[in-house]
Order: C-alpha cells, then sequence, then structure tokens
C-alpha cells in the first residue's frame, strides 16, 4: 500500500503542485499530499537498502536442494574472473537452471534479457550452488520471516551458499561482487526493525548490542503490529486517495477530507497502541538486563515469555518473492 501510495502521488505530484488553493482546508490537503510524499520516499528508500548488520549468521544465504540466487550474466562474468583468479572451479559454485522450471514468482523477478541464455534450444539461467553443511539446530528459531507473511526459503534442511564462508560471511561481497537478489533480499525482522526506527518507535541506541535471537523477538512484535495495523492502513489509504483525487480535480472536498481525517486518528491512535505493546516501555532494559544478569532473579520471566521458538514464518522481499506457497521451516 506504501508503495501504491507513493506512485499515485508520482503520478500527480504536477497536478497537486499546480492546484491553487484558496481555502485553510485545501491549503491542508496541499501540506498533507507533500508531506506524504516525501515521507514515503524516505521510508521505501530506507526498505530499499537491503543490508544487514544484524549478525544473525547469514540465513537468508541457505537454500533448499531445488533452487537458490539467480544471478544476471554480468554478475556471472565477474564471477567467473574472479574465481579464475582464485583458481577456483567456476561449476562448485555456480550451475545453469531451466528458466521454465523456476516458479513462476522468480520468473517474474528475474531480468530475462540480462539473466538468461539459450542453450540447446532451452532457455536456461545461472544460479549459485549450495555447499556442503546446514545450519545449527539452535539456529532455527531465529530463521525469520520474510515482508509479506510467508515463510522464507530456509529451513532446516537448507544448505549455505557456495559463496558463503565458514564465518558466515559473503566472499562474494568481499570481492566487490554483489548479486542483485542479495542486494535486494530484506526479510522480515530486518524489515520491521527498519520501519519501526524509521517512524521514531526504535533508536539505534534501542537495539545496540542485542543479540540476534533477542532482535527477532522484537522484531517478531513490531511485525506482528504491521499485521494488525493492516486494517487501518486500508481505511486510511483508501481515504487518502479518495480526498486526493478530489482536490485535483477540483470537486468539493468537504466530505472526503472529513473521512480522511477520521481514518487517519483511528490509524495513527491504533499504530501508537500497538507499537507501544510491541515496544514495551521497559521491553529493552528488561532484554539487557537480562542479558547482564542472573536470569532466574529478573521480572521478566513473569512479565515475558521465554525468548523463544518465535519459529518463522519468513517471508521474501517482493522483488525476490518467488516461492511455493508451502515452502516450511
Ligand atoms: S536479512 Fe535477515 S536473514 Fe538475511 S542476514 Fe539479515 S537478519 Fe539474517
Ligand atoms: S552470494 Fe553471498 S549474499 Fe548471496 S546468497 Fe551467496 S553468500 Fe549470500
Amino acid at each position: 500500500m506504501l508503495v501504491e501510495r507513493f506512485e499515485w502521488l508520482d503520478e500527480n505530484i504536477n497536478a497537486i503542485n499546480k492546484r491553487r488553493h484558496t481555502s485553510q482546508d485545501e491549503m491542508f490537503i496541499h501540506d498533507t499530499l507533500l508531506n506524504q510524499t516525501f515521507r514515503l520516499y524516505s521510508i521505501l528508500e530506507t526498505l530499499d537498502d537491503g543490508s544487514c548488520n544484524l549478525g544473525c549468521g547469514g540465513l537468508c544465504c541457505f537454500f533448499p536442494r531445488e533452487f537458490s540466487v539467480q544471478l544476471d550474466l554480468d554478475t556471472v562474468e565477474k564471477i567467473r574472473f574472479y574465481l579464475k583468479g582464485k583458481g577456483a572451479k567456476f561449476d562448485d559454485y555456480v550451475r545453469k537452471c531451466w528458466y521454465d522450471r523456476l516458479p513462476d514468482e522468480m520468473k517474474d523477478a528475474l531480468d530475462e534479457v540480462h539473466a538468461t541464455f539459450v542453450e540447446k534450444g532451452i532457455k536456461k539461467a545461472y544460479e549459485v550452488t549450495s555447499r556442503e553443511g546446514q545450519m545449527d539446530k539452535s539456529e532455527i528459531p531465529n530463521i525469520p520471516r520474510a515482508p509479506d507473511g510467508r515463510l522464507l526459503w530456509t529451513d532446516a534442511d537448507s544448505s549455505p551458499c557456495a559463496f558463503l564462508t565458514d564465518d558466515r560471511r559473503c566472499s562474494l561481497y568481499a570481492a566487490g561482487i554483489k548479486p542483485v537478489f542479495c542486494t535486494e533480499f530484506i526479510c522480515s525482522v530486518n524489515i520491521a526493525l527498519k520501519v519501526a526506527k524509521q517512524l521514531g518507535y526504535l533508536s539505534d541506541k534501542d537495539t545496540a548490542g542485542l543479540p540476534f535471537p533477542k532482535l527477532k523477538r522484537l522484531s517478531d512484535d513490531i511485525f506482528d503490529t504491521f499485521e494488525t495495523l493492516m486494517k487501518y492502513e486500508t481505511e486510511y489509504h483508501t481515504a487518502f486517495i479518495e480526498m486526493g483525487k478530489k482536490y485535483i480535480s477540483g470537486d468539493d472536498i468537504a466530505e472526503p477530507l472529513e473521512r480522511f481525517k477520521g481514518a487517519e486518528k483511528k490509524y495513527l491512535r491504533n499504530r501508537r497502541k500497538l507499537f507501544k505493546s510491541a515496544i514495551h516501555p521497559n521491553y529493552i532494559d528488561h532484554i539487557k538486563k537480562f542479558l547482564a544478569a542472573d536470569i532466574s532473579k529478573l521480572p521478566i520471566f513473569k512479565e515475558y515469555p521465554t525468548p523463544q521458538q518465535c519459529i518463522g514464518r519468513s517471508i521474501r522481499h517482493v522483488k525476490r518473492s518467488r516461492l511455493p506457497e508451502e515452502t516450511k521451516v
């Protein structure tokens, strides 16, 4: 919805700017539309940055046997050159896959022109291979969800990407090669914390030093907040667009304005309430004490359940969301 709203504003920004406002109400709408444009732009820009230093150990770099991360042809050439320099075998790191056998969502996300080639009459793409190994059992509860509520492709049987080093770093990144699917990916933990910070409910200081399982628990709570907020967000979104359209066309704005103000009030009130309960005022302090002190003496156990099997209903990034619905964690 954020993207949809931003796109609508983007398409109509000239009309909004051209419209002369002659009353307080029109001025209010004009300012609301412009503020929203800047705000949405900055949120979407933050979300577009898939960089992650949350320290989960690269769980999104573990893949099931059937598929992994596809590569565009330009990146493949860089990888070929890089592996040659290392004296490593290309086929140990990159394999060919049949384009037609990829799940539809993967095909949609793939830039066909720059990522596919034809070999013996069959359209193919390149993707990274996995290497031997599995994640530690203790990491399974850390598998995050993805931004649309679905499971992440990673599960307990997944194997690490061939480029993931033993100390869980990407050897390609270290060589300055960044496959676009990898740089675009953002998981639920990353997205929830980023948005909470962007909206001012959380700061870097609050999350500094928290280990990943705690960050995951915090972000899961925040993520549930987004899901609950959806119905208010939908109401807000509809009223916003309706008000914007009437404003641009010069129609009577009294009713849509009234509706928007009501929806906005409801949305903000509920957002504040839900975020407050997800990010309990003492929650972060509790966690920090929890990490530093004798667990059994802390009240956190009475107030909050043990950071636990928040098994990820993990999901994929929109642009990378090419997974079968049934993928299991
Ligand atoms: S994006 Fe999510 S799954 Fe990937 S490394 Fe960061 S926290 Fe881990
Ligand atoms: S190429 Fe690097 S970032 Fe991409 S999946 Fe492999 S290890 Fe992860």
